[in-house]
């Protein structure tokens, strides 16, 4: 990058929010995917219009930009591969508006899951998506990628909060979209283009989003079994009883193996278990812990134990919350990689996923765990890999490539709350071919020149062991 546009960025942002130290570089190099790519330079905005003016240098420059909120998103989106700037929009962590009266607070993109929860909380109101990684993510980088996590089944996904945007086009002008009223038939729902766009449309820098009251009470059981399509079966037969539980996690034994062993979480020795969380008014926690217990005895659980208790609840929900770091520790040699790691099946079609997820491992002689969101038929596989073997990344490929193959034919989706990014680009395009050139349409109207997050999405070619962060080279 010229000098003279670094001096520019200097001025813009302040020189102590630019940075070209080779540790910054390497640093926002990452994401918490297998990829990585530096870029050239890394800035930190402090407002929309500091966004917009670096934004209009880049574009008169013909310079990449990729927006980065904490980089936990997991499948490459945060990772600059055409180098250029990378645009950090954590220092925009403002919360502006908490409106409960009118169900909407205003937030910068830069806040914190957690830290917008925790001023939420002396309200009695929350933003109920719980991602695992809400201790961490940003608003922006959740609508981005239209985040989600535990309380989906109930409470929906990042889109369904999402009731105005203010967004820095590709060109550098600012455009509000959206409104503060619950509901709007104004024009183009565009809010709506930018949930899930990745960086590749616009920055979003501001959000305006519907907050929900707290349930009063809260309760979980956690049900074992004797196998991982036992578990699947109480998931689907849960719902059809009808009943719509605030969360259902469900481990298998490889999973509950690796935090037992790792933070010693003392959950029960089996095939595969489901915590299953309840909430509402007292009275309703009680009837539906009670049909839950039901469910689960019915679908062969050979134990199941019912808390009311908030610590209790904490400890499983932590031990949950450990599973991907735990795997890394499972084995020696193998690290546990985000690979076919988010896929969305409907929820009957649980028990036919996990039972073939389990062939295919065996099949491709890798070691893959599962867990996940099962209510609402997200389920994550962690794959196990050797990061310096090519044989084992070749396995990995392999396995992911059969993975999402009975995915899709099962009329699933191949991500389900983590986004396309790298990792799932060649999966979502051949999931959705008919969508492809419209999204292509999409991108040229908005963002002529490429610049904005370049090389993702339905823009990525060819396979997906490429620019790994491990030492081994990018296979064919
Ligand atoms: C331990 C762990 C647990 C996780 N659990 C969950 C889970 O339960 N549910 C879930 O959905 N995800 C989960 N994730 C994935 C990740 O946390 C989410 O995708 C999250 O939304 C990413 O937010 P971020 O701020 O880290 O964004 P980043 O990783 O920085 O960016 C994600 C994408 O959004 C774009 N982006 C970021 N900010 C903006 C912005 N302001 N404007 C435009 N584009 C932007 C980036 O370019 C990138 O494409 C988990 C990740 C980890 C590491």
């Amino acid at each position: 990058m010229r000098p003279e546009v670094l001096n520019e960025l200097r001025d813009i942002v302040g020189s102590e929010n630019v940075s070209t130290s080779a540790a910054d570089l390497y640093t926002y190099g990452f994401d918490s995917s297998i990829h990585h790519h530096s870029p050239e330079v890394v800035i930190r905005p402090g407002s929309t219009e500091e966004v917009s003016m670096v934004v209009k240098v880049a574009a008169r420059d013909h310079i990449a930009i990729t927006t980065r909120g904490a980089g936990t998103g997991l499948c490459g989106g945060a990772v600059p591969l055409h180098g250029g700037i990378v645009l950090d929009t954590t220092r925009m962590n403002k919360i502006r508006e908490i409106r409960v009266q009118d169900l909407y607070c205003v937030v910068e993109a830069g806040v914190v899951n957690d830290k917008l929860n925790e001023a939420l909380a002396p309200f009695k109101f929350f933003f109920p998506t719980s991602p695992g990684s809400g201790e961490a993510c940003t608003i922006g980088g959740m609508v981005a990628a239209n985040a989600s996590g535990m309380r989906a089944i109930k409470y929906g996904a990042t889109r369904d909060y999402v009731m105005g945007l203010v967004v820095v086009l590709a060109d550098g002008s600012i455009v509000h979209t959206g409104t503060r009223t619950l509901k709007n038939s104004s024009g183009y729902q565009l809010e709506r283009l930018f949930v899930g766009s990745e960086g590749t449309l616009g920055i979003i820098t501001e959000v305006t989003m519907r907050i929900a009251p707290k349930p009063k009470k809260v309760a979980m059981v956690m049900a074992a079994f004797p196998t991982l399509e036992d578990a699947g079966k109480c998931v689907s037969k849960l719902i059809a009883t009808p009943l719509l539980p605030s969360a259902c996690e469900l481990m298998d034994k490889t999973c509950i193996q690796a935090v037992n062993k790792t933070i010693q979480a003392g959950l029960p020795d089996c095939e595969a278990l489901c915590m299953i969380e309840v909430d509402g008014e007292p009275e309703v926690v009680e009837r539906d812990a009670q049909k839950v217990q039901g469910v689960a005895r019915e679908t062969n659980a050979f134990s199941v134990e019912l808390t009311h208790d908030a610590k209790v609840m904490a400890k499983w929900t932590n031990a949950r919350k450990s599973v991907m770091a735990s795997l890394s520790r499972f084995g020696e040699k193998f690290v546990s990689v985000s690979l076919a790691d988010d896929m969305a099946v409907p929820i009957s079609k649980i028990p036919d996923a996990v039972v073939a997820f389990q062939q295919i491992a065996a099949r491709n002689n890798v070691i893959i765990g599962t867990y996940g969101h099962a209510a609402d038929g997200n389920l994550h596989t962690k794959m196990l890999v050797d990061p310096i073997s090519e044989v084992s990344w070749r396995n990995g490929e392999k396995a992911v490539g059969e993975i999402y193959d009975i995915v899709i034919k099962l009329g699933g989706t191949v991500t389900g709350e983590h986004g396309v990014g790298i990792s799932k680009a060649p999966f979502m395009q051949k999931e959705r071919p008919t969508m492809l050139t419209t999204m292509a349409a999409i991108k040229k109207a908005m963002d002529p020149q490429d610049i904005l997050n370049p090389g993702k999405m339905q823009e990525w070619q060819g396979g997906i062991i490429k620019h790994l962060r491990y030492p081994c080279k990018d296979l064919d």
